[in-house]
This record gives structure tokens, sequence and C-alpha cells, in this order.
């Protein structure tokens, strides 16, 4: 017999909380009981606790698990625990090698729960670059922006230069990679037989592919649709679970098509999962592919869509273009796809992140310094410092806009979609994950407290600030941010792992 009435005495208790639990549907006031880094009781009896901390009038859910972070570093940690977020996963670039990126990341210390995937263009810039890439903690974006300008690792590879590359993501996967990050937009003349020989490794040891599709641009051959069928393919030809990042920004104008494709293929049993973030403009290397000025019509783009982060300049013309990309292949980018001002525009965006089953996630980027270096960690952050808003208010936007502002979630769709579904998604691999993304007896006690008339993103494309409307923030049962501020020297992330291969 349960018995409700005597809760076990426990390290903390919050109190007069709304509980929003999406995985049992319970949205009621609970006292939430945390020891030892689990939680211990959900009553509605009054707590025999320690210390009692009263958050009537707060919503208590589970942290947000952010499977697309490439803000590796402890103050990209920090900005993205300021909007809620407990555990935050590098698994687009992946890192490589992977040991050695979990050892550093675990010696220094992080904020929230971190981890990582093998990263397919790591594996392909040592084999075909002969680049050593360095284990720097902080995943493979710092890795792959310094070696953009290799010559070899974004053409087509066979024999034994496959067998290699192939090779070494099976050893990081060995080591408690996460799956393999696929950034096949940034080497998009690389053969379909390679991603369907990824596909088929990842399928062999159990484990989820994570990708930036081939194309995005709206237009036949070669554009988003096309690549999107590809991913969906690949888990037709080979049973693989395959995850589709950001929809929102590589599905350009074509998501209609993408979407019911990816509902259909769900519906006939195969793993395709999706990814999205709400906002319409994306950040990455002036490098990429699909930046050459020859495509960015292609992607509804032009130059002045861009802003050079390093002066802040909107690039002037295809001349400058060039220039930057020829200079500087690493620097930082906005790129405006869809105007956030335009309701057509919106309505595609929107689209993207209501599909059914798409989690919430950031593809938070690092800091750079103005003049365009990335910052090294730093708290609190400088004047100046700039990222992609979705680095710091992804997660709290989400509720301000869609739930609050539209309606277009419910407040417990929205926490689903933030914490259980990405905890899902990664489960088979990752039997850690079966505990998060739950607030229940013997659950993690990786936790969110907000209040869900005032949660908003504050970061704007202009200026950086940590979202609002986040009291608390508990990482394995520690405060992370207390009261809405940040508690800089708290350190309780742990590593998170695919289970050994
Ligand atoms: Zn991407």
């Amino acid at each position: 017999m349960t018995t409700y009435d005597e809760p076990p005495r426990c390290e903390l208790a919050l109190s007069g909380a709304r509980v929003v639990d999406p995985e049992s549907g319970l949205d009621a006031v609970r006292t939430v009981g945390i020891d030892g880094g689990r939680i211990v009781a959900v009553t509605e009896s009054p707590p025999r606790a320690v210390r009692t901390l009263d958050v009537t009038g707060l919503v208590v859910a589970p942290g947000f698990v952010d499977l697309h972070s490439h803000a590796q570093g402890t103050t990209g940690l920090q900005l993205q625990a300021l909007d809620g977020v407990t555990t935050a996963l590098e698994l687009e670039a992946g890192a490589l090698p992977v040991a050695g990126s979990y050892a550093v990341a675990a010696e220094e210390g992080r904020p929230i729960n971190f981890g990582f995937s093998a990263s397919w263009t790591g594996a392909r810039m040592r084999v075909l670059d002969g680049v050593d890439l360095q284990s720097d903690g902080r995943g493979g974006l710092a890795a792959f922006a310094a070696h953009q300008d290799g010559p070899n690792w974004r053409r087509p590879a066979e024999g034994p230069e496959l067998s290699r590359i192939l090779g070494a993501l099976e050893e990081a996967v060995g080591e408690g990679a996460i799956g393999i990050g696929v950034l096949l937009g940034y080497a998009p003349d690389t053969g379909r037989a390679e991603y369907l020989r990824l596909a088929g490794l990842a399928q062999r040891l159990g484990v989820p592919t994570f990708t930036h599709a081939r194309y995005g641009a709206h237009r036949e051959p070669h554009g988003s649709l096309e690549a999107a069928l590809e991913v969906i393919s690949a888990a037709a030809g080979t049973g693989a679970h395959m995850h589709l990042c950001h929809l929102n920004s590589t599905s350009n104008r074509s998501i209609d098509a993408i979407a019911d494709a990816i509902d259909s293929a769900r519906g006939y049993g195969l793993r395709v999962t999706t990814e999205a973030y709400p906002y319409g403009a994306g950040s990455t290397v002036i490098g990429a592919a699909f930046l050459d000025p020859e495509e960015l019509a292609a992607h509804g783009m032009s130059p002045c869509s861009l802003t050079y982060l390093a002066t802040g300049e909107r690039i002037a013309d295809e001349a400058r273009l060039r220039e930057l990309r020829a200079a500087d292949p690493g620097g930082l980018v906005f790129l405006r796809f869809l105007d956030e001002d335009d309701d057509a525009d919106l309505a595609l965006l929107r689209r993207s992140l209501l599909l059914s089953d798409t989690a919430i996630a950031t593809d938070a980027m690092p800091l750079v310094k103005p003049g365009g270096e990335v910052a090294a960690d730093v708290w609190p952050v400088p004047p100046g410092y700039a990222t992609h808003p979705r680095s710091a208010g992804c997660y709290a936007r989400t509720f301000r806009w869609l739930v609050r502002e539209t309606g277009a979630l419910t407040l417990t769709e929205a926490v689903r979609r933030c914490s259980l579904l990405p905890a899902q998604i990664l489960a088979d691999a990752v039997p850690s994950m079966a505990a998060k993304g739950r607030v229940q007896p013997g659950a993690d006690a990786d936790l969110v407290v907000f209040d869900p008339d005032t949660i908003t993103d504050r970061a704007t494309y202009a200026a950086l600030a940590p979202s609002a409307g986040i009291h608390h923030v508990l990482v394995d049962g520690q405060f992370v941010v207390r009261d809405g501020k940040l508690l800089p020297d708290a350190r309780p992330g742990r590593p998170v792992r695919a289970s050994a291969a």
C-alpha cells in the first residue's frame, strides 16, 4: 500500500508547486521531495524535509533536455541553465576524440549535464586532411570552425579511407558517444553510399544519427525536400534511427511536403525523429557550402541576409561575402532564412515547431568576442559579446510565444517537447534517459521552476541577455539557478553517455 500522508524525510522540499509531469499527465499542486540527487516524493501532504522552499504559484517541470547545443563551454552552459536547461548535448557536430572530450569536461566541471556524439566531420578531417583534433571539452564545433579551410575533408571517400572514417566513428561510439553527428550539409558532395554506410553502422551499434541535411534550398534537384527524403530513406534502407536536426532551418519553404513525409514515415514504423527552434534566423560558419554566393538565392537569401559577427556588419554584396569566406571561413554569421516580421514566414516556422513529436532543441552557439574570436569562459558575460539569441532564449521563447501568446501548445505539451520527448528520443541508446524528463519518484532531480505568466526570452540578434521568469534550476538536486540568479561556481553537471556498444 502506498502511503501518501507520510513522505520520507528528504534534503529539500519544493512546496506548493504546480507540478507538470508530461509522462503521467500530472498537472496539480504537489510537494516535490529531493534527496541524493533524486526525486523521492511527489505528494499532496506537507513535507518532512531538512529545507523547504515555498514555490507556490510556480510551475515545477522536468529540466529541459537540449539535443543540439554547440555551446559546451562553461559560459554557454550557464546561459542555457538560465533558460531552464539541465542537460545540453552536442549531437549534431559531435566531438572527436570523444573519450578526451568527456574527460576534459568532467575535469573542468560543468554547470549542467553534458554529452557528445561522434563527429563525422571530425573523422573526415582526421582521415582526409591529417588534422590532429584536440579534446577541449567543448565538442566538435571549435575544431570544425578551425579546420574549415582543410583542402580535402569535403570530398568523396571510398575504400580504405572510408573504412578509416567509419572505424574512427565506431571507436568513438565504443567510448560512449551518443550516436553519430553528421553535418552532411557542410560536405554535400560526399557520396550517397557513404551516408547509407554511416546509417548502417549506427543501426549495428544501436545508436541514432543526427543529421544536418545535405541540402536546404527551395528547388529541385538538390533541394531541401530531396535532402529530407534522403534521411528518411536511410532509415528505411538500414533500420537506423535517423534524427533530422533543426527542421525549421533546413526545410526552408518545403516544410509542408517534408512534414507530411516524416509523418507518413513514422506511420510506417520508421524511426525518424525531429527537432526545431523558434527563430527565423540561423547561425553558422561563413565558409559553409550553402553560403556560397551561387547558392544563396536558391535558399531565398542574398548576401545582406547575413550578418558577420566579428564586425556586426550586414554583408553588403557578393564581393564582400567572397572576401570574408576566403579570409575567415570559420567566422560566425547570422543568416535570416525566414522573416520573423512576416506572417506567412512565421506560419512556416510554426509548421516545423508544431509537427507532432518534434522536440525543441536550441542549436546553441558559442559566444564570440568583439572581433569574432570564440570567447573563453567568463562570468558575467562582458558587454559586446555576441551569439545567436537561441543560445540564451530558445526555451523561454517557446513558452512565451507558443504557449502564452498564441496558445499553439498547451503548457504540458510544451514541457513535453522540451524535456520528456528528447529524453525518449535518446532512450534506446542512453539508459540514463529513463530517469530524465520526468517529475516522478526515482527520477533525477533535474528540475526547472518557472512562472508561466512571466517566462520570456530577452536575448535578441542585437544584444545578449539571459531569459527571465525562470526562478530556480536544479541539476542532480543542486541549485544552479536560485531566485533567478546564476550560482556561478555550481558544477553539478554529469556526463551523459550511450551504453557501451
Ligand atoms: Zn546544423
